[in-house]
């Protein structure tokens, strides 16, 4: 597609620069706005699954994100005591543990890296109004500078501020009946490379997993039937968790005495932005902003970048943006759902035992399928495997 002015993505997450990257390697200019002041390296272990590993290979950033591995062995399951219920090593059928294992803020870093050179990024800047005028989009920043550009693509993650400008009617957000926290706490001589897991009473569920030499990352879910925790309450959101952590065993105990210590914090609802139109003129949403899968599924950092991959590689093959977008979301929407569809309420009661009894069944459960004749069973053979990765998404070629 032949393009006069520049691009403007708004978002330098994980989407946003991948997008950034192909739309320069096919020639066209990219100017990238983040509100944030300065680049946004928070977040803790991401898996990067699939078809996502291929977008990685095909960037030819394999390398610099093997550098930045957490090194994570697998995961163990624990009872409240501390002592190992089950053992899924990095492979095992289950696990949560996936082939790239990095931090998000390491990984943002290096599609930062890869861009910044050929990109234009702008921090400190998000978007006011927008207006399709036909012949491009005149875009007005909160610094109340007005530009045009041929096509604004939005990677702002999910609470978005320029998608509810143009697509609020199309977005919806499924709860799924949990909330999740996720946060560093000092990493301890006995933290080794392994993920741990733990079930606690009331329906929460706990992870510590392997972050850098200093620190050690908490993951922690809970359920709660409503949606009711709006906005930037910090202290309703500690008392939530330390509820949640209360009496749940020796990993909770360790969480709830470092929690007054912790800087960077995440706290949200486990919910999925679903959008029943992905465009709207020359506007198109990528990334979490449009098919936020939840953290829980480890899957938004592949859908991302597949997403980012496919929207270019139309924008340069495509005869108009509508043809591209059209053909974008024909060729992502399938697999989203495929991803998104995998979580449902049910699935997360059944993962958050409530009760001691429903948690026994829980560690049994657990150490049925971690056994070694069961995981024989179930594992593919290596070349289904080959096979399952590169069909997980058959990617179009630019
Ligand atoms: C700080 C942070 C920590 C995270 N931690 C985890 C984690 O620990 N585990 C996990 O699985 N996932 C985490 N995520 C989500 C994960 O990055 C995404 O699920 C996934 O990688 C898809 O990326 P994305 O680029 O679509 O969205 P995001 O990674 O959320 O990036 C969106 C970007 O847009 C920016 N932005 C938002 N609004 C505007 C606006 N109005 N104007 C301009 N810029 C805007 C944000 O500051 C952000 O940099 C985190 C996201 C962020 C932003």
């Amino acid at each position: 597609m032949r393009i006069e002015k520049k691009i403007l993505i708004c978002g330098a997450g994980i989407a946003g620069p991948a997008c950034a990257y192909w739309l320069h390697k096919y020639g066209y200019s990219v100017v990238v706005v983040e509100k944030a002041q300065t680049f946004r390296d928070g977040g803790q272990n991401v898996d990067i699954k699939g078809a996502g590993q291929q977008v990685i290979k095909m960037m030819g950033l394999a390398e610099a994100i093997e550098a930045k591995d957490t090194l994570e062995r697998g995961q163990k399951y624990l009872d409240a005591a501390g002592a190992v219920i089950a053992v899924f090593p990095k492979g095992a059928v289950g696990t949560l543990t996936s082939d790239f294992e990095i931090l998000r803020g390491d990984f943002a870093r290096v599609l930062f890296e890869a861009t910044k050179g050929d990109c234009e990024y702008r921090f400190g800047t998000s978007v006011t109004n927008l207006d399709d005028s036909g012949a491009g989009m005149s875009v007005t920043f909160d610094d109340g500078r007005a530009e045009d550009f041929e096509l604004v693509i939005c990677g702002e993650g999910m609470s978005s501020s320029t998608r509810a400008k143009v697509l609020a009617q199309e977005t919806r957000f499924r709860y799924l009946g949990a909330y999740m926290a996720f946060f560093k706490i000092p990493r301890r001589p006995e933290d080794d490379n392994w993920a741990y897991s733990v079930n606690g009473v009331g329906g929460t569920f706990i992870t510590l997993r392997p972050g850098n030499e200093k620190e050690t990352t908490v993951l922690i879910t809970f359920l709660r039937k409503d949606h009711d925790i709006e906005g930037d309450n910090s202290a309703a959101r500690r008392d939530l968790l330390l509820k949640a952590l209360k009496g749940r065993g020796t990993v909770a105990d360790r969480i709830t005495a470092e929690l007054d210590m912790v800087q960077d914090f995440y706290f949200g609802p486990m919910s999925q932005v679903r959008a029943s139109a992905w465009s709207k003129g020359r506007f198109v949403l990528i990334g979490d902003a449009a098919y936020c899968p939840t953290p829980f599924t480890g899957a938004g950092t592949a859908l991302a970048l597949v997403g980012a991959y496919v929207l270019a590689g139309e924008i340069a093959r495509g005869e108009s943006y509508a043809e591209a977008f059209a053909a974008y979301e024909r060729l992502v929407r399938p697999y989203v759902e495929a991803s998104q569809d995998q979580l449902s309420p049910r699935f997360i009661r059944l993962l958050h035992a409530k009760t001691w009894f429903g948690i026994s069944v829980t560690h049994l459960a657990q150490k049925f399928f971690s056994s070694g004749g069961v995981q024989k069973v179930l594992r593919p053979s290596a070349a289904k495997r080959e096979k399952g990765v590169a069909e997980d998404f058959v990617f179009p070629q630019y």
